[in-house]
């Protein structure tokens, strides 16, 4: 397990009783970083891909590298008032409160075949407003990728109810 195994957890981060999955341990390391990017890849390669779209900020890390070996190009989507062009927003729900993800208007475009990249999935609000905010444009979210699914809090059936396919390199299940 080159990279599950080298994903840290800190317990009560940043809240009491979350188990924080801390991926800075997975990217220093160079065998780590390079089985992450390549298992990535390797799973889209022939897929047809126009974008890979990131989320902010570890979905920048991972969506980047990502892109730039699929020979695309690659998006930000970015918590609010964080870029500066004209964007289109989604707000999503938060343990407490809300907050609101963008996307540059002129990003995508429509019939584009998009995969949307972030390093984890725990009740999958933040990337089911990512979606939206691609279909919203016109784009074709081809699949939702990410390092870290936590299938106990739901985000993957939650994804899938709503007609998206979900690929994470590895699960924290009852642990
Ligand atoms: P959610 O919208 O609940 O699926 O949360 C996903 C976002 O929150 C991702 O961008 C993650 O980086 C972050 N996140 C949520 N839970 C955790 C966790 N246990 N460990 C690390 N990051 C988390």
């Amino acid at each position: 397990m080159p990279i599950k195994s080298r994903i840290r957890t800190i317990p009560h981060y940043p809240h009491e009783g979350i188990m924080f999955r801390d991926i800075t341990t997975l990217l220093k390391d160079p065998v780590g970083l390079r089985a992450t990017i390549q298992e990535i890849t390797k799973r889209y390669e022939g897929a047809k891909i126009d974008k890979v779209v990131g989320i902010e900020a570890r979905g920048f890390i991972v969506g980047t590298p990502v892109a730039y070996e699929l020979g695309v190009g690659f998006v930000p989507v970015r918590k609010k008032n964080k870029l500066p062009a004209e964007t289109a927003g989604r707000d999503y729900q938060l343990e407490y409160g809300s907050d609101r993800l963008e996307i540059h208007l002129d990003a995508i475009q429509p019939g584009d075949r998009v995969l949307l990249v972030d390093d984890l999935i725990a009740t999958g609000g933040t990337a089911l407003a990512a979606v939206n905010l691609i279909q919203d444009m016109g784009g074709e979210v081809l699949e939702c990728c990410f390092v870290i699914d936590l299938p106990d809090v739901g985000g993957r059936a939650r994804l899938e109810a709503n007609g998206q396919k979900v690929f994470a390199l590895c699960e924290f299940a009852g642990e």
